[in-house]
C-alpha cells in the first residue's frame, strides 16, 4: 500500500476539493464516494413501476487555512484542483510525506 501523504494548507483561506471518482477513485483503487439510492417511480401502459438509481457524489475534502489534513491517499495528488494549488504562487498547498 503506497505511504499516505499530508497536505498542507500555507494559505489562511480554506481549500476545499472534490476527489473526483475517475480521477481519484481510479487512480486510489478504493471509492470515496458517497453513494445515494434515489427511488423513481415511471408510469408504464401497466402501471406504475419503481426504480432504484444509485447516485454517485464524489467525496470532498476541506483543508482549513493554516491547517493539514494527515491520512491522504498520494492519488489526491493527481486531482486538478490540487495539481493547480501545488504549482500556483505564492502557493497554496504543501505536500509532507509520501
Ligand atoms: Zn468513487
Amino acid at each position: 500500500m503506497p505511504k499516505n501523504i499530508e497536505l498542507v494548507n500555507v494559505s489562511k483561506r480554506p481549500f476545499t476539493f472534490n476527489l473526483p471518482h475517475h480521477i481519484y477513485c481510479a487512480e486510489a483503487g478504493e471509492c470515496r464516494c458517497t453513494w445515494t439510492d434515489l427511488m423513481t417511480r415511471q408510469q408504464v401502459r401497466h402501471g406504475v413501476v419503481s426504480k432504484v438509481k444509485r447516485i454517485r457524489t464524489p467525496a470532498a475534502i476541506t483543508i482549513p487555512g493554516r491547517g493539514t489534513t494527515p491520512g491522504l491517499h498520494p492519488a489526491v495528488k493527481k486531482v486538478p484542483e490540487v495539481k493547480a494549488a501545488l504549482q500556483q504562487s505564492p502557493r497554496r498547498l504543501m505536500i509532507k510525506g509520501g
